[in-house]
Formats: structure tokens, C-alpha cells, sequence
């Protein structure tokens, strides 16, 4: 689906753009990023020894540089900088990326602490480009990591401190709106208009919940989209299309009669949802806990001591403990995947939902009538609490994957959106009433407050 161009290394490489470096040595650098990165899946130009004759480079630097400048100095010293650079692979982490270019784990460490304000490294992604500057001693002085054109997140040394910035291009933001009859199926319609695999998928993920597109799409059925265009603006004063971004508004009417709407609301500052018309979220909520329990046991964690193991490994679900016997819940609607003996896990059920969520709940004392294949409601039971498999007492061990990775139940809670509240409803029908307009403006429909 992120098969555009725009991803492709050549395309992202100007020297121009890597300017905020203003180094020593900077040109023989550059000239090396380029030719290393004129092959596919590259990797290059790591550990550059700058040249000894470096002349300080007068600095064209469009935001302040972290050490003084010297004024005039007889003999200036020679700063000498190392270089690494390159592009996570697929499945890489940027530990991983620098560590084939013999940087240290302690530096990687630094690198993702100082710019954790700004970025997680738990959200790269193959194809994004870092660039590390070091100095003699190995510490770092600047580093770049580029997501695309209009997301740069850099490091530059103040001192003993790391800087972090987000450096953000200007960016031009219009409204604009495609809409279209299906003829084959949503990929194909929405290119046909011209935009991207990216803002269809992203249209699909609004209404994931309600319609499942890639099986119950006809020809037929039309769609809107209202959404932004953003444009790069260069410093010619041209700009140039880059690419959808959010959508605002979007609608989706079958042929055979059901139709779907949502609209982009921001319910808390920087923080916003899709909602239909009546106020309530897109995504359907599972529930907060599989069972009535007495406490958490433990909780989704990265790191923990396994207390029968005794050894150090991630903890990837909620631990519930209550009496045996209780009754477990499925947490949403869906189809039974797996009922039987896993492991550690002992006695456990699999649900599969919608959205590409699964449910998992361990150490069951027993089963209910239960068969794989078989749909499931909320809120059934699916299981009793036991303490089979590894257990140390009688506890759900009950865990949630999205697309076969695992995810962070309580979080997931949090994520699952709450309907529009009571005070909030005037101001988000005067939201949604226009951009419901804007959506389709010839349309018959009229939205009223007392949808909500
Ligand atoms: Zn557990």
C-alpha cells in the first residue's frame, strides 16, 4: 500500500536538505551519501574519516549552531566529525540499523532518549533515513532521522545537553474532496481520482468496524472523502503535491442500502477521533475486563521476572486474579479460533474479531459448550478461571493482538473511543454539520441536533 514513489531513497536525497548539517567536511559526506545511495536496499558511507585539511566550513546553517563562533582565530581547529548514515530495513529497529554500522548500544540509547520527546523509536518504519555526526571522542554531535520530506526529527548538542527538535517544512493545507462509484473495488476507484493507495486505506480504517472492504464492496456503492492536500512549498515559491492527509469527513453508501458516515472530531487538544453523526465513536469498544476480577495481578509489561521461570521476559497481557470458577467473557463479538491446551498458557480460548484483533485467555479451569468456528458475542462466557498450564494461582492471563502483534489491552481501553460527551455535543455538531456540507454538499439529507 506505501508503494508511492515519494518512498523511494532517490527522491529524498538532495544535498540541499541535508544542509542543517553544516559540518566540516560536510561535501565529502554528502558525495558518499549519494553514491552509496544509488543502490537499492543501501546501506553505505558509514565511519567516514574526514579529511585532516578541512577548512572550517563558513556556516550557512538555517538554525543557530550549538558551539560559539570562533571569530577570526589564527589557526582554527580542525573539527573532525564521523558519519554514519543509512535506512532501516524491513523488521529493523534503528538499534539494529546502527549497530551493522558499529555504533554502541550506549549511543543508540542516548540517541532514542534525547529525541523521545519528539519521537519514538517504537514507531520507525523500513525506509526511514537517519544520519549520526560524531565527533573524535565518538560523541554525538548532530543527528537526523527522516521520516519523509515533511518529518525530520533532529539532535544537535547544546553543551552536555542533546537539543530535539521536530523540524517541520511549510506546508501548505487545503480541503479538498473525491467521490466516486465503485466499479471494481475501492483501491482502483480512488486512484482512478488521482489520490493515493495511503487515502484509501485510511478511509477504510474509519469505517473498518461497520464494513469490511476487502470482501462486501459492490460495484455500485459510492463513496466521499473529504480531506486535506498538503503541498511542500519550496523556496522558489512553486510547491509541489505531496500527499493526502487527514480526512475530515468521510461517507460510504452501499447499493444495498446501508451507509455509513463519520466525521474528524477533536475532542481534546491535538487529540481527535471519527464519530458518526449521533456522536458516537467509530470503533466499537470492547469491554474493560474479560471478568468480574479481585485485582491485577500483573499488568502488560516489556520486561518482568517470570515467577516460576525466574527469568527476564516480556509480560504481554493482564493478569486477572479472581476465585476459580469465575466466568470469562468474550471482550467483543467475533469467531472462536482456538479452544484447547497452549502451552503455558494451559486451557485457552482464541477469539478473532473484527479490525484484525484477536482475544487470548489463559490458564482456564474449564470450558463452556464451545467449538472453533463458532460466533461469540460480547459478553458470553467463553471459559472458567483456572490456574492450568504455568500458573502460580488462579488468575486470567488474558492478552489482545492487532494484526498477529501484540497490543497493550489497558491502553487499547483508553484508545477505544468514548462517545461524544455532554458538553461537547453543541460544539461538535456545528463540526459535524459542516463538515458534512463540505462532504457533499448536494446533499438532500439534513442533519439535525437531535441525532444526538
Ligand atoms: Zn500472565
Amino acid at each position: 500500500m506505501r508503494n508511492q514513489t515519494a518512498r523511494k531513497p532517490a527522491r529524498m536525497l538532495g544535498t540541499a536538505s541535508w544542509g542543517s548539517l553544516a559540518l566540516a567536511a560536510a561535501l565529502s559526506a554528502s558525495a558518499a551519501w549519494q553514491a552509496g545511495s544509488e543502490r537499492e536496499g543501501f546501506s553505505s558511507a558509514s565511519l567516514l574519516p574526514v579529511p585532516q585539511q578541512a577548512v572550517p566550513v563558513a556556516s550557512p546553517a538555517p538554525r543557530p549552531r550549538p558551539e560559539p563562533v570562533r571569530a577570526a582565530a589564527p589557526a582554527p581547529p580542525v573539527e573532525v566529525r564521523i558519519f554514519s548514515e543509512g535506512e532501516l530495513r524491513r523488521g529493523e529497529t534503528l538499534a539494529l540499523a546502527l549497530d551493522r554500522q558499529d555504533v554502541s548500544a550506549q549511543l543508540v540509547n542516548e540517541i532514542a532518549t534525547a529525541l523521545r520527546p519528539v519521537f519514538d523509536f517504537r514507531y520507525a518504519r523500513a525506509g526511514d533515513r537517519y544520519r549520526l555526526a560524531q565527533d573524535e571522542q565518538g560523541r554525538i554531535v548532530e543527528f537526523e532521522y527522516r521520516r519523509s520530506e515533511w518529518e525530520r526529527y533532529t539532535l544537535a548538542r547544546q553543551g552536555d545537553a542533546l537539543v530535539a527538535e521536530r523540524i517541520e517544512p511549510e506546508l501548505q493545507i487545503e480541503q479538498a474532496r473525491v467521490a466516486g462509484m465503485i466499479s471494481t473495488n475501492l483501491y482502483d476507484a480512488v486512484e482512478a481520482l488521482g489520490e493515493s493507495g495511503e487515502l484509501t486505506h485510511d478511509f477504510a480504517e474509519i469505517f473498518a468496524w461497520d464494513v469490511d472492504f476487502s470482501r462486501s464492496v459492490r460495484p455500485g456503492d459510492e463513496f466521499h472523502i473529504l480531506y486535506e492536500r498538503r503541498y511542500l512549498k519550496n523556496p522558489q515559491g512553486s510547491r509541489r503535491y505531496v500527499g493526502a492527509g487527514r480526512i475530515l469527513a468521510a461517507r460510504y453508501a452501499s447499493v444495498l442500502g446501508d451507509e455509513h458516515s463519520a466525521v474528524y472530531f477533536e475532542h481534546a487538544k491535538g487529540r481527535g477521533g471519527y464519530y458518526r453523526a449521533d456522536g458516537s465513536a467509530v470503533e466499537r469498544q470492547f469491554l474493560q475486563a474479560p471478568l468480574t476480577y479481585r485485582r491485577i495481578s500483573s499488568s502488560y509489561t516489556t520486561s518482568r521476572v517470570h515467577p516460576i521461570t525466574g527469568r527476564r521476559t516480556p509480560h504481554l497481557g493482564i493478569d486477572y486474579a479472581a476465585a476459580s470458577g469465575t466466568p470469562v467473557w468474550a471482550v467483543g463479538n467475533g469467531r472462536v479460533t482456538f479452544r484447547g491446551w497452549l502451552g503455558g498458557l494451559g486451557r485457552t480460548v482464541k477469539i478473532r474479531h473484527e479490525n484484525g484483533y484477536e482475544s487470548w485467555y489463559g490458564h482456564l479451569s474449564r470450558f463452556p459448550k464451545l467449538s472453533v468456528g463458532q460466533s461469540v458475542r460480547q459478553k458470553q462466557v467463553i471459559g472458567y478461571v483456572g490456574s492450568s498450564g504455568l500458573s502460580t494461582g488462579p488468575h486470567l492471563h488474558f492478552l489482545l493482538k492487532k494484526n498477529g502483534r501484540h497490543v497493550n489491552p489497558s491502553r487499547m481501553h483508553a484508545a477505544a473511543a468514548a462517545p461524544i460527551s455532554g458538553q461537547q455535543k453543541q460544539q461538535f455538531a456545528t463540526v459535524r454539520d459542516g463538515l458534512l456540507q463540505a462532504l457533499d454538499p448536494n446533499a438532500l439529507r439534513i442533519v439535525t441536533n437531535e441525532a444526538l
